[in-house]
């Protein structure tokens, strides 16, 4: 590769410097940690296989080292709809970007291969299956590629909820094009996964960097599921209320029921899912990436890729299959480092509908050997009674030496009782009953109700019966839920919900060796006390003390962002925004100094920001 020839032809990117190219183009003071280090190594000419928390900065990674190397950076990125995204957010910093895809018509993609062949591109991003197209393989090797970025390379694993058939085929980027560097992205990756990626993308030799998994600005809780539809408005309503979230949830109905809830309750809250039609599901994303505190409701199709810096919730109102999946969806929320929740409510209910669908899936014992395993990490991360960080950051390989204090267990210890004897009475009551029936029957025995299908089976004459009125009904629900995500009990895979007795639960039965429960914390009606405030984290909006000031600029923005067809935070974060208005810059010189303003964003929009300043002092 003749890199030299290339950079006399091209002397604006021959012989910069990485922390050069951050200042001027990104507007940034320094690098976060390992970006440093990755982008040396890119620049180098070395391959890198990355893991970084979402928000992390990954972006910079490749983005950097296309605008130092000489060639076009071709950035491999699974989603459609968010290169438009990307492409448009490095135009406005003046990088020459553009993107190949299905949705371009022919002269439009003729256009943009002709702009890679004369050089005229620093980044090209490109959908996987258009990159192994034989023709598109062979106009890359005709032109001049100075790097290629594999995002969301968990894509290529087999076991992970977004596997792409076609990353399986970009292992053939290291034979084709051996002498250029490929570095893969990741930000969902336990061990056997990082492993998968290494291997199926011919990685073995590329440098690996992991950084911290940590998001500490995220607060992390997960309650008992009472009623749903009630904790999530009382959530919102008193810890987000006007803010950007993303509900998740499991089914299609569901998600078309709780958009409707909170619209009707005066939220703008819009569906997402793959029942949709395509420009349903088009215009619903568009409006929540460009207007201000739009929640969207989705299923798990919603949001690889999003890269909505001012997401400030994420909830769940059902349980994520693993902690892969509740890592990635979570880590959606706060990609600007400002406080924001990550929120769940899950139930007995959740536990039973996971476990069955996972024994009546396809695949083969292995397969579900490992799905299992991943389940019971997920049940884990709910039960727990310490720090939910602490072993969240323990399944990622990472650690964390103190409780966080940041995450509802922390802020809120839940209480453990000894719940031997229960646990016995539970167990029992379960295989007095012939393990047929499901946990509200069960209940109704051990509290001696005297329903008639009781009677009709006879089971007032079990020896279980009754014996159980020392708890209410809902704390024989937290017992059998808790019994169920710890394996002592299991959902017949057949049936609707009727519980059997494992192995494991053996020495429970027979009463020899004790057991700590897990007390449910009460919910209180009032919701949110004690919880954001006390952490010491405030939002945004509550250091805003100059209202009229903050709205000012964001308005600003707003008619910037309409006029170039762009989301409002592709002109300048909210975090940028703040800076302004704290700093009060007087000059473009000034104006410079604002983290996230660079040169092209300085010239195109520091008068008009200077303006509106100039305008608020009523000058
Ligand atoms: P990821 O792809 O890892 O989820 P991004 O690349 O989207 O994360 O970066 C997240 C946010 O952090 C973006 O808004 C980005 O502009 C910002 N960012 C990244 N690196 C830096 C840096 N060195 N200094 C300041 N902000 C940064
Ligand atoms: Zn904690």
């Amino acid at each position: 590769m003749d890199f030299a020839q290339l950079s006399t032809e091209r002397p604006r990117v021959s012989d910069q410097d990485p922390e050069e190219v951050l200042h001027r183009v990104f507007g940034y003071e320094t690098f976060r940690p390992l970006q440093g280090d990755i982008i040396r190594e890119v620049v180098s000419g070395g391959d890198a296989l990355v893991l970084m928390p979402t928000g992390g900065g990954k972006s910079l990674c490749y983005q950097v080292p296309a605008l130092v190397r000489a060639g076009t950076a071709i950035v491999i990125s699974p989603l459609i709809a968010l290169m438009q995204d990307q492409v448009a957010a490095l135009k406005e910093l003046g990088v020459r970007a553009a993107f190949l895809n299905s949705t371009m018509d022919f002269e439009q993609a003729r256009d943009t291969e002709n702009a890679l062949m004369t050089g005229e591109l620093d980044l090209l991003y490109c959908a996987p299956e258009r990159l192994i197209q034989p023709r598109t393989l062979d106009l890359l090797h005709d032109a001049s590629i100075s790097l290629f970025a594999i995002d969301e390379a968990h894509c290529v694993s087999q076991w992970g909820h977004d596997f792409r058939s076609d990353y399986l085929q970009l292992s053939r980027l290291a034979q084709e094009f051996p002498s250029v560097p490929r570095i893969a992205l990741t930000a969902t990756a336990d061990e056997r996964t990082r492993k998968e990626i290494a291997e199926r993308l011919s990685l073995t030799e590329a440098r690996h960097f992991i950084s911290g998994f940590d998001r500490p600005n995220i607060q992390y809780r997960i309650a008992p599921k009472t009623n749903a539809n009630k904790q999530l408005l009382d959530f919102i309503k008193a810890e987000h209320d006007g803010d950007c979230g993303i509900v998740y949830c499991l089914s299609r109905n569901k998600v078309d029921a709780t958009a409707k809830m909170l619209s009707d309750k005066g939220y703008t809250a819009l569906p997402y899912h793959a029942g949709l039609n395509a420009g349903d599901r088009a215009r619903n994303q568009e409006r929540f990436l460009r207007e201000d505190g739009v929640i969207i409701v989705a299923t798990i199709a919603f949001g690889m890729g999003i890269d909505k810096p001012d997401v400030r919730f994420v909830a769940h109102l059902d349980l994520p299959k693993s902690l892969e999946a509740y890592y990635q969806e979570t880590g959606r929320a706060g990609r600007d480092s400002k406080p924001s929740t990550a929120w769940m409510v899950y139930g007995l209910q959740d536990v039973i509908k996971l476990r069955q669908m996972l024994e009546g899936s396809m695949g083969n014992d292995h397969f579900k050997r490992v799905e299992r395993q991943k389940l019971d990490a997920m049940l884990g991360l709910c039960e727990v009674t310490s720090c939910r960080r602490q072993v969240l950051l323990r399944y990622f390989g990472d650690s964390l030496e103190e409780p966080c204090g940041n995450c509802d267990t922390c802020l809120n210890p839940p209480e453990t009782w000894d719940g031997t004897v229960a646990v016995q009475k539970a167990l029992s009551c379960v295989f007095r009953t012939g393990q047929r029936f499901g946990v509200t029957y069960l209940i109704d025995v051990l509290r001696g109700s005297e329903n008639e299908r009781i009677l009709q089976f006879g089971h007032q004459t079990v020896s279980t019966y009754g014996i159980g009125t020392d708890l209410s009904a809902n704390d024989w629900k937290s017992v059998f839920r808790q019994l169920v995500a710890n394996g002592y009990l299991r959902a017949d895979p057949e049936g609707y919900g009727a519980l059997q007795l494992t192995e494991q639960c053996r020495p429970l039965l027979k009463g020899k060796v004790p057991i700590q429960l897990r007390k449910d914390p009460v919910v209180k009606s009032s919701g949110g006390r004690g919880s954001s405030g006390s952490s010491g984290r405030r939002k945004i909006a509550d250091q805003i003390t100059d209202t009229a000031g903050w709205e000012a600029l964001r308005a600003c923005r707003k008619v910037l962002a309409e006029e170039k067809g762009v989301p409002p935070y592709v002109i300048f974060h909210d975090a940028t925004l703040f800076e302004i208005l704290e700093k009060r810059p007087n000059s473009l010189a000034e104006m410079a100094e604002i983290n996230g303003v660079g040169a092209a964003k300085l010239e195109k929009y520091g008068e008009t920001f200077l303006a509106a300043l100039r305008e608020l002092d009523g000058l």
